[in-house]
């Protein structure tokens, strides 16, 4: 069994701290593994509100130290860890979320350290196997220079999250071969000034990597105006790939989006 649940689909400042979207994150289960991405300000709420059990959770991925990605990372990891009594679950995070860089304070406090049983700091291009998932970062172009996306190599699909970034050929190519594509688009139309995606950026983007389902979430207010809904249709009709505008509470089987792969890549 695997599935994906929406924790949240907020993608900027306003829209978080106005909860217009909640901001919690996407749960990634894969059998009796539990992914929590980018755990912002509500994910405790939202996991009991959808049914999740966050200590359930496996490992907790960051790819960006801005707030709507990990407020609530020392609150996930006390549900984790049963506030300490176990000593378990892995972090695996963009570098300032971890240690002081740039004379930024981590999210991460000392005392939450300490109750994880890994912590992984990502690198460019770091490969890490959990179990039988391997998880490859993605490379990202954001204003914040340590962001990252994940690629995820499950038993049954491929599954990339590209974090917040710009297009770039480089994202293109390392997300070839995804089953399954999980965009954060927080403009639409062709309104993105900086280093985010579009709608339209998103239309390049599923029409090179040709997933079987894309997912559209991390929305804006512009793109929350324009109506999420009316541009994953423009992007389906366009690209001719099944596509989605994520809602707080969505919920996906993704077993049916992959092939069954005959022999699991190798992890490190
Ligand atoms: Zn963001």
């Amino acid at each position: 069994m695997a599935s994906l649940i929406f924790l949240g689909t907020a993608g900027s400042s306003a829209v978080t701290t106005k909860q217009l979207r909640s901001s919690g994150g996407i749960i990634l289960q894969v059998d009796d593994l539990q992914f929590h991405l980018d755990p912002g300000p509500g994910a405790l709420n939202k996991a009991k509100e959808y049914g999740v059990n966050l200590h359930h959770n496996t490992a907790v991925l960051v790819t960006s130290h801005h707030l709507n990605h990990c407020n609530d990372l020392n609150a996930v990891i006390e549900a984790m860890t049963h506030s300490g009594i176990e000593q378990r679950g892995i972090l695996l995070a963009s570098k300032p979320v971890v240690h002081s860089v740039d004379h930024h304070h981590p999210f991460l406090t000392t005392y939450h350290q300490g109750l994880l049983e890994r912590i992984i700091p990502l690198e460019k291009d770091h490969k890490v196997g959990i179990e039988l998932v391997e998880i490859n970062t993605l490379s990202a172009e954001h204003t914040d220079p340590y962001a990252l996306g994940f690629k995820f190599f499950c038993p049954k699909f491929t599954l990339s999250y590209s974090g917040d970034t710009a297009l770039t050929s480089q994202l293109v190519t390392e997300m070839a071969g995804s089953d399954i594509l999980i965009l954060n688009v927080p403009y639409p139309g062709n309104k993105s000034a900086g280093l985010n995606l579009d709608t339209d950026a998103a239309i390049k983007i599923i029409s090179q990597v040709k997933p079987k389902l894309a997912i559209m979430t991390h929305f804006g207010l512009e793109m929350l105006k324009a109506d999420p809904l009316m541009e994953a249709r423009e992007v389906q009709r366009i690209t001719n790939v099944q596509t989605i505008a994520a809602y707080d509470g969505l919920k996906i089987a993704t077993e049916g989006f992959g092939q069954l792969k005959s022999n699991v890549r190798g992890y490190s």
